[in-house]
């Protein structure tokens, strides 16, 4: 029988009636595990012994937290093999993508925790005699974390190291596509110090124990899709608790007659089709001029029919399956949705069979197509992006921007006039030179306009806006 994990709901591991299985994605047969889903009463339970958690830990000094957060980079970097095996395993990204997120991740603790030592604070004269004024940040309370599949160690960490680092207590529901990630983070967190009940797991389903985090938490932040963040952030509001979503993308990668041709392919190549596409900052709109438009096309396909779509722990796959029936289910039918509005396909993209049961699919390459074709509106995210061909870069700029999202926006040139113009007018987040329009830093801001964020932005010192409340103290003197 397969064992049931538990949640950890203030400091003990509970289990539920209700369950939800972790599939491999590679392989079907495989079940990760079974997971106890967590009920609206137990998220309530979770978030009152955070908040019994949360009057001790935001006490503490800020050495005891910076060492918590040291001891989980260290557990994090000593098991990045074995957890990013586990976590291709469970989402399906290759052993490389995903060892390469757990290092990530125990960057993104180690970076928060030397932030801890450097929230600062302003002192400043009165405009009245004999008071002194003083602004300082303090710990909000209880933050609802909600994430996704794509990245199920990384998003959870830049959001519960910041969380912790500033003083808050954590209730975390990962996303049940992943909950194996998020409950062997969890422990790693927990391992970390702190007071029982500083962090909680809540697995479970988006409308049971998603809903109830955002009923009870005194702050939500979360990354998912446009209309799960919409929902969330009209009942936050209501509520008038901080919320702060990180959603989706329809990122385009621009390409110039001047570009280097090799850069402009592997930034497409990468950007578009790695890890199944399944980015949210994954280039889907190539937006390519007219003198280097055939070379560009034909430089991609050979690349695309050179990669291997495979289980995502073999060795010498560039790309797994997609992460479950429903997400391949949708693939095909953007598929479909391109040939019925007359895109060309230039690469063919084709469900694929293996040794083992998966939900594979090779990468398609739509070519002629206009922005205004649904493929061209609508997040796929999956292994297809689509072509545009325009005159010049003017049309570009309009074309990269006419979209409801704004989360990464890249350019290929060796022109440094149009670098540095796109980077001051494409409406995005995130801009990219001569890079792919995913892979960044943990040490700087992330987020993006329009659509696709919603709140102050998250990582780097910028989170601090989220995860901490601004005091001004008046001190007669
Ligand atoms: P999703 O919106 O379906 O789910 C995200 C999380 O929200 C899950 O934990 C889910 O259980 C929960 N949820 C669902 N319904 C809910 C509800 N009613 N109340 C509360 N919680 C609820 O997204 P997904 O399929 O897991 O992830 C893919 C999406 O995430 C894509 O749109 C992608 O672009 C986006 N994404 C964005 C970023 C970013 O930082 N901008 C990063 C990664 C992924």
């Amino acid at each position: 029988m397969t064992e049931r994990y538990k949640n950890l709901i203030g400091g003990e591991w509970v289990g539920a009636t209700d369950a939800i299985r972790s599939i491999n994605p590679s392989d079907t047969n495989d079940v990760v595990g079974e997971f106890a889903a967590a009920s609206a009463k137990q998220v309530a339970d979770a978030v009152s012994a955070a908040r019994q958690a949360f009057k001790q830990w935001s006490q503490t000094t800020p050495q005891v937290r910076a060492d918590l957060l040291n001891n989980i980079a260290t557990e994090l970097l000593n098991r990045k093999d074995e957890l990013g095996e586990l976590l291709a395993r469970e989402e399906g990204k290759t052993r490389a993508e995903a060892t390469g997120e757990v290092y990530r991740a125990s960057h993104v603790f180690r970076f928060f925790a030397g932030e801890v030592v450097r929230v600062g604070g302003e002192k400043l004269p009165s405009v009245r005699p004999g008071i002194d004024v003083e602004i300082s940040r303090g710990p909000v309370g209880v933050i609802g974390i909600i994430t996704p599949w794509n990245f199920p160690v990384a998003i959870p960490s830049w959001k519960i190291a910041p969380a912790l680092a500033f003083g808050n207590a954590v209730v975390f529901k990962p996303s049940e596509l992943t909950p194996m990630m998020g409950l062997r983070l969890t422990e790693i967190v927990s391992r970390g110090g702190g007071p029982p009940g500083l962090v909680n797991l809540i697995n479970g389903t988006g409308p049971v124990a998603g809903q109830a985090l955002i009923e009870n938490a005194d702050a939500i932040s979360f990354t998912g899709s446009v209309p799960t963040g919409r929902q969330i952030a009209l009942r936050a509001i209501q509520r008038m608790i901080p919320v702060q979503c990180e959603m989706g993308g329809k990122n385009p990668l621009i390409v110039l007659d001047d570009a280097d041709l090799d850069t402009a392919v592997n930034c497409a190549v990468d950007g578009a089709f790695f890890q199944t596409g399944q980015r949210c900052t994954a280039s889907s709109r190539l937006i390519v001029t007219e003198g280097i438009h055939d070379r560009f096309v034909n430089a991609v396909a050979e690349r695309l029919q050179k990669l291997v779509i495979d289980h995502a722990l073999k060795p010498g796959t560039n790309i797994g399956p997609a992460v479950d029936q429903r997400q391949l289910d949708k693939d095909v039918r953007y598929m479909e949705i391109g040939r019925r509005e007359g895109a060309k396909v230039r690469v063919e993209g084709r469900v694929l069979k293996r040794d083992t049961p998966g939900f594979y699919i090779s990468p398609t390459l739509f070519v002629e197509t206009a922005n205004n074709l649904q493929i061209n509106r609508e997040e796929i995210f999956g292994p297809i992006a689509a072509v545009i061909r325009v005159k010049d870069y003017d049309e570009g700029l309009a074309i990269a921007n006419d979209t409801e999202f704004g989360l990464s926006a890249g350019i290929c040139t060796t022109s440094r006039k149009y670098a540095r113009h796109f980077q001051a007018n494409a409406q995005s987040g995130l801009v990219m030179v001569n890079l792919p329009t995913a892979g960044l830093d943990y040490h700087v801001p992330f987020g993006g306009t329009k659509a696709s964020s919603y709140g102050p932005r998250e990582q780097g010192r910028y989170a601090e806006a989220f995860y901490t409340v601004v005091k001004t103290s008046y001190v007669s003197v």
